[in-house]
């Protein structure tokens, strides 16, 4: 509960609800004595990097976590993105959506592939497969799927129009760890899935990514082109960058797996509790998950009718940072109106409006106004 409950808003001059900021997707930290046991193993072994024991622990319980033949662990889900563009030898134009954290975009454009971004569909705020359309051509070489919300995008749609083109369907699974699509986890899918481990992720190594793939050819490119393509002491057999996970980033991916439930558990119990306090406020809608795919519940998502709510999300937003609630505008502005892709249409949507979501609270900890 909050720490004060002022007469007056923060934002009229009154005190705010609470002293010290709560902030969106605080950190996961797995259990102290097993990770710093594991640290002091790492340290007396002198073995930080280089596809350690660690990492590779890390990748086989991410491979049977998420059902993914292979698993292969990067230093960060935007460079795990690059890593498979290159490997896949893309070049020309992916389809993706606009709404997304701007890593999805940035990926492609970094490796020179022209990001087409699609409007999602308002209730889902994933990527709309029926608006793809005619901004699939020729020059098309993926579609790049966004997971949001510990939900998961219509992978089967997205699938067949992939596979009707001849394209690969490339997953961005950042928010997806743990999550189902149909009852499949991501890792069973025919698509290429990319996750993310940053810190404000629900399984976090300070900073990491993984690539989950049913392709041993591809997963054994990705592992190469992780480590500058050496492919042995001497021998450099393809271009390669330096993509690599190290050791201690990789005990705490473990630790974060090993107590995967338990951080599941609590994140479900926030929302549970948001929920029932904020439903009757008019003009407040909680994002809707599917309650038959399996969900890391990550994220508290609220729209903002227009219409009904009395006040616009902005203005809801300032009053709530001044009582020390960081609530964030997700993903505001859209990647389409951020100054590298201005100039990039979105593909023609008579329907588009921005989204008007909001995230209040993204981590298991208790860090929104229920701490
Ligand atoms: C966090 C995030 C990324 C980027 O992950 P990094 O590991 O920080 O590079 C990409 N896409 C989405 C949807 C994300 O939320």
């Amino acid at each position: 509960m909050a720490d004060f409950v002022s007469e007056k808003l923060a934002v009229l001059g009154g005190r705010p609800a609470f002293a010290k900021p709560r902030h969106v997707g605080m950190p996961n930290i797995p259990n102290r004595e097993i990770l710093h046991a594991r640290l002091d193993e790492i340290l007396a072994s002198r073995r930080l990097a280089n596809d350690g024991p660690y990492v590779r622990r890390f990748e086989a319980q991410l491979a049977d976590m998420t059902g993914a033949p292979h698993a292969v662990a990067m230093c960060s889900a935007m460079v795990a993105m690059q890593v498979l563009f290159r490997a896949l030898e893309l070049a020309g134009e992916v389809i993706t959506p606009s709404f997304t954290f701007i890593a999805t975009a940035h990926a492609a454009a970094w490796e020179r592939l022209q990001p087409v971004f699609i409007d999602v569909d308002p209730d889902t705020h994933m990527i709309s497969p029926d608006r793809i359309g005619a901004t699939l051509t020729a020059r098309t070489q993926a579609i790049v799927g966004v997971h949001l919300w510990g939900s998961t995008c219509d992978v089967d749609a997205l699938q067949a129009i992939a596979d009707k083109a001849r394209i690969p369907l490339i997953l961005d699974a950042a928010h997806a760890f743990g999550c189902t699509s149909r009852g499949r986890l991501i890792g069973a899918l025919k698509a290429v899935s990319v996750l993310s481990f940053h810190a404000t992720k629900v399984v976090q190594s300070l900073e990491g990514g993984a690539v989950l793939t049913g392709d041993g050819d591809l997963a054994a490119k990705l592992r190469l082109m992780r480590n500058f393509g050496f492919q042995g002491y001497e021998r450099v057999g393809c271009l390669g960058t330096n993509a690599k996970l190290n050791e201690v980033s990789a005990t705490f991916g473990i630790g974060c797996i090993e107590e995967f439930e338990s951080f599941v558990a609590v994140n479900r119990r926030n929302l549970e509790q948001y929920q029932s306090s904020l439903m009757n406020i008019p003009g407040l809608r909680f994002y809707r998950r599917d309650p038959t795919e399996k969900s890391n519940c990550q994220y508290v998502i609220l729209d903002i009718d227009p219409v009904s709510c009395p006040l616009m999300r902005d203005e809801l937003v300032d009053p709530l940072h001044a009582e020390n609630i960081f609530a964030r505008k997700y993903f505001s502005p859209g990647c389409h109106r951020q100054s590298p892709y201005q100039d990039v249409v979105l593909s023609e949507c008579p329907t588009h409006r921005e989204p008007t979501g909001g995230a209040i609270d993204g981590a298991a900890h208790g860090n929104g106004g229920f701490g």
